[in-house]
């Protein structure tokens, strides 16, 4: 094992060499394709993928990817993580608000609602989780990461209104980002509404409506009365169910930031959504620069709850300092762990900002390989 190089790791695991370093660099380790993993990097690495890496004598038949394969296997159903993008006033605040308030089952205590950044609905017995946080930083910031949570996107388009300059950008970045789309056709309601020029100019930047031969869904809705808000919804779910999302709820904790911010009384906090694993009170956990033990998890209903599972979503508090939307969290051995990765990473960002190499972006390093 003290012998595996990076792409000889990411080959057994048949996961993208870019994958890997990408994982190692969030944790501060600069590395390239010929460097050498030590004992300590295999085994974050295979927390991190969840995979159950064996260190074996080479006449042994186990190897890492029967191993990983049978984890994949085992991995249980999650629900879909869905990012809603698309021109200002089109409707996006409106839309998520709209859904949430018809769909989010209310705590029979009847706890003060209060906006985390990301909520979970329940559609007939199924669930989908929404990231709902204003300019989607955590979308752009996971994005440079190579750590993106989005399932699927929506791209919300006012039918009375059509695709506007930010509704370029966002087809763009839902292409790049190789997530399957949805087309909300939003404020259905307006006499002036005209699907089919929407359809039009969509299908003239490469997203061809079904039924006009294509493959993208595009959902005449309207925020405003609650029309076609199911439909929307069951097309989300018809789109996971060919995606077959699946995590391991029994894996180490691995959660993205998607808000954070210092609050009076209660310190650091973070909004965070659960990719695998199951995130814990009591947990240790890095997050960057940041790490600490998850001293409180609190619904959005404003409910302490013990556990956070795969796509669901909660504040955590406990952490020793803010850390980034985009960020990544993970939960760590021990105390000891996740002080010393974050102190890694403490170093390796200072080390960035020191040598000038500011413009040295993960991207560069990602094509050196
Ligand atoms: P955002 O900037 O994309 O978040 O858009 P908002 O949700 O803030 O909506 C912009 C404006 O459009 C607001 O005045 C909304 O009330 C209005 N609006 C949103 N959805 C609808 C809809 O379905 N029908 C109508 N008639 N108005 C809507
Ligand atoms: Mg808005």
């Amino acid at each position: 094992p003290e012998d595996i190089r990076v792409y000889e790791f990411a080959e057994k695991l048949k996961r993208p060499m870019s994958d890997i370093i990408k994982v190692l660099f969030d944790l501060g380790m600069m590395m390239t394709k010929n460097d050498f993993l030590g004992a300590d990097e295999i085994e974050i690495l295979s927390e991190e993928f969840g995979v159950e890496v064996t260190i074996i004598d080479p006449k042994d038949e186990f190897n890492y990817v029967e191993e990983a394969e049978s984890q994949e296997e085992e991995g249980e159903e999650r629900p879909p993580i869905i990012t809603i993008m698309g021109h200002v006033d089109h409707g996006k605040t409106s839309l998520l608000d709209a859904i949430r308030k018809a769909k989010v089952t209310e705590d029979e205590a009847g706890g003060i609602t209060q906006h985390i950044g990301a909520y979970t609905i329940n559609q007939h017995g199924r669930e989908i989780t929404f990231i709902d946080t204003p300019g989607h930083a955590a979308f752009s910031s996971m994005r440079q990461r190579g750590t993106d949570i989005t399932d699927i996107i929506i791209i919300v388009v006012a039918a009375d209104d059509g695709v506007k300059p930010q509704t370029e950008e966002v087809i763009k970045i839902a292409k790049d980002s190789g997530a399957p789309i949805i087309v909300a056709l939003n404020k259905m309601d307006k006499e002036t509404a005209n699907p089919d020029l929407v359809k039009g100019q969509m299908a003239e930047r490469g997203i061809s409506p079904v039924d006009w031969g294509g493959d993208i869904e595009f959902v005449p809705l309207s925020a405003k009365t609650g029309m076609g808000l199911d439909d929307l919804l069951e097309n989300i779910l018809l789109t996971a169910d060919i995606l077959e999302l699946k995590a391991s709820p029994d894996a180490n904790a691995k959660a993205a930031v998607v808000e954070s911010s210092l609050e009076k009384g209660r310190g650091p906090v973070a909004t965070v959504i659960v990719q695998n694993g199951t995130l814990k009170v009591g947990d240790n956990v890095v997050c960057g620069k940041a790490h600490g033990r998850v001293k409180a998890l609190i619904n959005e209903n404003s409910k302490q709850i013990k556990s956070v599972p795969p796509s669901h979503t909660a504040v955590v508090v406990g952490l020793n300092e803010v850390p980034a939307a985009g960020e990544i969290m993970m939960a760590m051995k021990n105390d000891k762990e996740a002080k010393e990765y974050a102190q890694k990473r403490y170093e390796y960002d200072r080390h960035k900002e020191l040598s000038k190499s500011t413009k040295s972006t993960l991207e560069d390093m990602t094509s050196m390989i």
